[in-house]
């Protein structure tokens, strides 16, 4: 259910615009668990808004936590599953929020590219991981939004941007991240919103992307590479490149040269170093040269940032989000 709804129903049946506001406030406060319980409203509403729309469309299956990081794993109404994430170790609390079940992009350090796609998530099912987070957690709430789970937002493209037109957080704290879409990266460059855009790139080098992410078979580094200047010229954002260092694979001092060269090209560049989580099925393993980046892109005075890995311990890390992992 999306709030337009209620909103036309309203409407429709003359009720004052105030009562928009007050279920609008009540609705994404995370403190009720469904219409009856809001008893700022009349009650004859409270049990029209309960027959008429289904207060969410997600349904806990199993939840997990360690120590700041939670993760659920959610049933849709049609039997499928997401995972979501919770991570609450910062100044602000991030949900990390599913786009699609499952994946056809197949990164090679992902558990959800193993699982294969089934459908895109609806608008609705987007908003209901938020809203599913905040009433879990109240009476503390969302601060941060990552769409960065199961699936690639780009190829759910509509139903992102309808979703991030409800969303009642500021577009700087809400972080999309794509593989490498190049016609929806010009698209919402297009745009020129103020969210901020990651691009998952884990290699510098065309033939070892293509091993780790066979979408770059489509969409070549060259011209994801193009479309990011753009982006960021476009825009006059700064663009975040996602980088797992992975053994053996693009931690040689070739890829460090090649990164801190691309890193140069273009001053709203910024590189988040990520050191890899372990997936089930996969022979890649985290890098020990992580030190020997983070010394040489200081000494470059490069934009960077190592960022901390925590969840690993419930599959909730970057890459190992899938609801059956026994399938990887
Ligand atoms: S990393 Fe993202 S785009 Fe790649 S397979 Fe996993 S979910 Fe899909």
């Amino acid at each position: 259910m999306l709030l337009t709804d209620i909103k036309n129903f309203l409407l429709e049946n003359n009720y004052p615009s105030f009562r928009y506001k007050q279920i609008e406030k009540n609705y994404n406060s995370g403190r009720y668990n469904n219409f009856l319980e809001m008893s700022d409203l009349p009650k004859d509403l409270r049990e029209i808004l309960n027959e008429k729309f289904p207060y969410i469309s997600v349904v806990e299956d199993k939840f997990q936590s360690e120590l700041g990081t939670k993760k659920a794993l959610l049933k849709l109404s049609d039997g499928l599953e997401i995972e979501t994430v919770l991570m609450d170790y910062d100044q602000w609390i991030t949900a990390c929020l599913s786009t699609q079940v499952g994946c056809s992009l197949n990164c090679q350090f992902c558990a959800t590219g193993k699982m294969g796609f089934k459908r895109n998530l609806t608008t609705e099912e987007l908003l209901d991981q938020i809203r599913y987070w905040n009433i879990k957690i109240y009476p503390k709430y969302i601060g941060r939004i990552v769409f960065m789970g199961m699936g690639e937002p780009f190829l759910n493209y509509d139903n992102l941007l309808e979703s991030l037109n409800h969303i009642d957080i500021g577009a700087r704290k809400i972080s999309i991240s794509t593989a490498g879409i190049i016609p929806k990266i010009i698209e919402f460059a297009n745009l020129k919103t103020q969210y901020n855009l990651a691009i998952s790139l884990h290699s510098v080098f065309q033939k070892t992307r293509e091993e780790l992410m066979p979408i770059t078979k489509t969409y070549n580094l060259d011209e994801l590479i193009k479309a990011c200047h753009y982006y960021a010229n476009t825009t006059n954002r700064q663009l975040f490149f996602e980088y797992a260092l992975i053994k053996n694979v693009n931690d040689s001092q070739k890829d460090l040269d090649a990164v801190i060269n691309l890193l140069k090209s273009n001053k709203l560049f910024y590189l988040n170093i990520i050191t890899l989580n372990p997936v089930k099925g996969s022979n890649l393993q985290p890098s020990d040269k992580l030190k020997l980046f983070e010394t040489e892109l200081t000494k470059k005075h490069i934009n960077f940032s190592i960022r901390r890995s925590f969840g690993q311990k419930i599959d909730a890390a970057c890459g190992q989000l899938a609801y059956n992992t026994d399938i990887c």
